[in-house]
């Protein structure tokens, strides 16, 4: 018999870990957590994505009364600390191995049951509104498990698309989402010696121009890591891929770990600093930015956005930019909030327009294609996490479908909570 549970929450990414969590700690007895790799973080430690993009009001206000998500983001930022795990530098940086320890420990201390290296293949449906079971693939073959409401964390919204949710997939002109990158690493990088960013990028665009560099972003972008030696970079660029579409990301694999060893081998060459350096990691699979964003009960726009709107049902914050990396070649659209402003992502936006026992949260929430570049950032996604495991809670405790969740009350576990702070 197929056995039937509270909650299920398929991906284990940041999303999906503050999910589990917040539905355990509001009371919810069985939840599970499916994931398709042996460890959690998604993006975060799949895409070795760093670092946590602001979570502050504006980038001039890093202090802590300016900042926006608290709750379990601030447990990990300070479980991260307490293992030498993150450097509070300009940027945030964390280190990939101590979170995916760090997520286990969390997942372990409220009981939540995981299922690792288990993919969701499937969806049934028992009326049309209403998912009864997913279908899951591992190596004891398929098999399907029930749930009274389904967490929708893939970051694709997988679930959403296989229970016939509508969606949308990148800008409106063209349908192409932002690009996809491979992090990767270089190490034992001479940092006393390294050339100021100014000049790497002259150097960079210089072999653009001699055509022994066709990665069409217009610069390259690095970050520091935990460790002196060791350089980020978020550099390389597939366009016009969907990341969704099993042969156009095999494609994207393929280009992209050309694209990164093309650019070892330029820092190797021609920037001082790293001629004695090793490329040391590249991410287990390419980071994917952008694929379906759902139609939910409110579509979050780029105005919002900009104009800092906050809503009666907002559930957390963000002050981050749009930032929208050229979905079919070179430049980035960046917009600033003004200084101090911040939006909110409303309750509605996690709601599916046509299933009713489905949440969806993370990166493909409803909203359009500038508002999604900026809500898809590590922080807000947390925020996201925990809102939608505690309203799964608060539905099954008040024996509601997730949209007849009285908001205010969300809200206020949400405040109580630590998650948001009005
Ligand atoms: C290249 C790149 C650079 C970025 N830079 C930054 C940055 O500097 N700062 C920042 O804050 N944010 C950045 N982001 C954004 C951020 O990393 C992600 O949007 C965010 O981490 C998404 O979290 P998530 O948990 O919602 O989804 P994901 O991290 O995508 O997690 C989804 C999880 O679900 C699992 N999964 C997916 N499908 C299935 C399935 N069918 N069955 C089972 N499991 C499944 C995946 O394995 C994964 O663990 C970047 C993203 C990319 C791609």
């Amino acid at each position: 018999m197929t056995k039937e549970y509270d909650i299920i929450i398929s991906g284990g990414g940041l999303t999906g870990v503050a999910a589990a969590i917040a539905a355990k700690r509001n009371g919810v007895k069985d939840v599970l957590l499916i994931e398709r790799y042996g460890f959690l973080g998604g993006m975060a430690t799949n895409g070795l994505v760093n670092p946590f993009m602001s979570y502050f009001k504006s980038k001039e206000l890093y202090e802590e009364e300016h900042q926006l998500t608290f709750g379990i983001f601030q447990e990990i930022l300070n479980r991260l600390r307490e293992l030498g795990g993150m450097r509070d530098g300009d940027k945030r940086v964390f280190d990939a191995e101590v979170m995916k320890l760090i997520l286990n420990r969390m997942m372990m201390e409220e009981g939540v049951e995981l299922l690792f290296h288990t993919y969701v293949a499937d969806v049934k449906k028992d009326k049309e509104d209403h998912v009864e079971s997913i279908t899951i693939a591992n190596k004891g073959g398929l098999s399907s498990l029930k749930a009274k409401i389904f967490i929708d964390c893939t970051g694709d919204a997988d679930i959403a698309y296989m229970a016939g949710v509508p969606y949308k997939k990148g800008r409106d002109e063209d349908g192409f989402g932002q690009p996809m990158t491979m992090c990767f690493r270089i190490a034992n990088v001479n940092r006393s010696q390294m050339l100021p960013r100014k000049k790497i990028n002259e150097l960079y665009q210089a072999a653009v121009q001699r055509g022994e560099i066709n990665n069409p972003r217009e610069n390259v972008l690095y970050f520091d890591t935990v460790q002196d030696d060791v350089i980020h970079f978020n550099t390389t660029r597939v366009v016009m891929k969907d990341g969704t579409n099993p042969k156009e990301l095999t494609e994207a694999e393929l280009e992209v770990r050309e694209q990164c060893w093309q650019m070892y081998q330029f820092l190797k060459k021609e920037v001082d600093g790293f001629q004695d350096s090793y490329f040391q990691v590249s991410a287990p699979q390419i980071g994917i930015r952008e694929t379906r964003r759902i139609i939910g009960r409110y579509i979050l726009t780029g105005d919002d956005v900009i104009t800092g709107q906050k809503f009666e049902d907002s559930i957390c914050y963000s002050a981050y930019t749009i930032d929208i990396h050229n979905p079919s070649g070179t430049g980035t659209i960046i917009r600033y909030l003004d200084k101090g402003e911040y939006y909110g992502i409303p309750y509605r936006s996690l709601l599916p327009i046509n299933i009713n026992n489905l949440l969806v949260a993370g990166r493909p929430i409803s909203s359009d294609h500038e508002a999604h570049s900026s809500l898809r950032v590590m922080p807000p996604c947390v925020g996201m996490g925990q809102a939608a495991g505690t309203a799964a809670a608060l539905a099954l405790k008040n024996n509601v479908l997730p949209h007849q969740v009285d908001t205010k009350e969300l809200r206020r576990q949400l405040i109580k909570d630590g998650a948001i702070r009005e």
